[in-house]
């Protein structure tokens, strides 16, 4: 990571403003073809909301993202494990100190066992603060209504004037946005350092196979990261809310001065929108924010080494991070050639399994579930294939909540079809639960420990 300075660059920078050849290569990219953007009723009123937007106040803090960046590196160079979890969905109702607060102290829990186990600092990312816009398979939904797009975008009330896009949610979003935000970073703070408080009583005493536990301070001091610092990462998919703040960086990850966006710390592309001509990876490309992409199983080894070329044209370490979601019955026949192609070309990306989204089904009354066993499952194979070539199983990608829904099947509980209708309460992919969370979390601290 190098600063790049004013004198370097030749001139001085405001919050706000672009480097004309940035701002020029950022219209270039946002003349590509871009895949899941909603169709605004009326044009004009969305560019009157991106203009508000190109002023309004940072999410997060620029030096925070370079730290990022910094711990990202040491994930990717195999000294550190990146866990990152939340909503799939978030939504407006649910800006709110107790779930805000749910989500994260389960964050913390899982990230302290983990780095119990492995000897490892993990690094939180939570999917918060920006989660509002969601790319969909279909455009009208079971009833015939334009589908829900998140609270970025429209409104899931099953009504026509309810899944009417509207610009002016992006302004809400900005808001809903910043009060999250405000509020994850008194509440990490807050969280007890300490793996056991809050662990359901089946989990209490030897997290990790009988290893001695060690004390909260002890794990606090081993993670080097203080304990304190929440990071925030969301889908960089609306491309109208996502590029209108971009401004340029104060630092760079090569010769070349970038864009970053105060939106977030660290972005990803989604599966459906990863196409290589496409706009959102023009747009990555200028970014200093690390960034992801979501490879599912058609990606190939050629398309992945594309991305890291395009992503990573410096070869910097945790510059990039590839989100496998395989599915447990592909992840061992398809990640391989991936990663073998990848380290060929000296990279350091950091490999994250996202063990959710390739394992996802419906029951028989129409609910879209997961079973807790197949998310174990692909993450058993993740490590497993990793191990075997030699490569460093880098991270976690979850959708899970501290709140006790009922959205996912299996766990400690054995869930089943019948039982998911008591609380199933996600806006869009159903999520692990605290313990179903915990007990997953206590599987992958044994892997790290082996
Ligand atoms: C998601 O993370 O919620 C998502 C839609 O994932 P993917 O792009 O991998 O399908
Ligand atoms: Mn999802």
């Amino acid at each position: 990571m190098t600063r790049s300075s004013e004198a370097a660059h030749g001139e001085v920078r405001g919050r706000n403003t672009r480097e004309p050849r940035l701002a020029d290569r950022l219209a270039a990219a946002l003349d590509r073809p871009a895949a899941q953007q909603p169709e605004w009723p009326d044009p004009a009123q969305a560019r009157t909301v991106v203009e508000l937007l190109r002023t309004a106040p940072p999410i997060v803090a620029e030096s925070e993202t370079a730290q990022l960046s910094e711990q990202l590196a040491a994930v990717a160079r195999g000294q550190a494990f990146l866990l990152q979890s939340g909503d799939c969905a978030e939504t407006f109702a649910e800006t709110t100190e107790s779930h805000l607060r749910a989500n994260l102290g389960l964050l913390k829990r899982m990230s302290l066992l983990l780095a119990h186990a492995a000897g490892l600092p993990v690094v939180p990312l939570a999917r918060m603060a920006g989660q509002y816009a969601k790319p969909r398979s279909q455009s009208v939904d079971a009833d015939g209504l334009p589908v829900y797009r998140g609270d970025m975008v429209n409104s899931a009330e099953r009504t026509l004037a309810a899944r009417t896009c509207d610009p002016d949610r992006m302004l809400r979003a900005h808001g809903h946005a910043a009060r999250a935000m405000t509020l994850a970073r008194r509440a990490y703070a807050q969280e007890p350092a300490n793996p056991h408080t809050g662990l359901p009583s089946y989990l209490r005493g030897t997290p990790g196979g009988g290893r001695s536990v060690r004390t909260a301070e002890e794990i606090g001091r081993e993670q080097g990261l203080s304990g304190e610092q929440i990071y925030v990462g969301h889908e960089m998919l609306l491309l109208d809310y996502e590029c209108a703040p971009l401004h340029t960086a104060g630092f760079t990850t090569g010769p070349e001065p970038l864009l970053v966006s105060p939106l977030a710390h660290f972005l990803w592309i989604g599966e459906r929108t990863r196409g290589l001509g496409d706009a959102h990876l023009a747009v990555a490309e200028l970014l200093a924010n690390p960034i992801g992409v979501k490879i599912g199983p058609s990606t190939t080894p050629e398309e992945a080494v594309e991305y890291v070329r395009r992503l990573d044209p410096y070869a910097t370490p945790g510059r990039l991070t590839l989100i496998s979601r395989m599915g447990h019955s592909r992840v061992r026949e398809v990640l391989p050639p991936i990663v073998e192609k990848v380290t060929a070309t000296g990279h350091q990306v950091v490999w994250q399994c996202d063990a959710m989204h390739g394992n996802s089904r419906t029951t028989p009354d129409g609910r879209k579930t997961r079973h807790f066993d197949d998310i174990i499952a692909e993450i058993n194979g993740f490590f497993d294939v990793h191990r075997t070539l030699g490569t460093h199983p880098g991270g976690l990608h979850l959708e899970a909540t501290g709140e006790d829904v009922t959205e996912c099947l299996g766990g400690p509980r054995g869930l089943g079809e019948a039982d998911l209708s008591a609380r199933y309460r996600t806006a869009c992919d159903p999520r692990l639960n605290e313990e179903q969370s915990m007990e997953l979390a206590s599987t992958v601290a044994d892997l790290l420990a082996e």
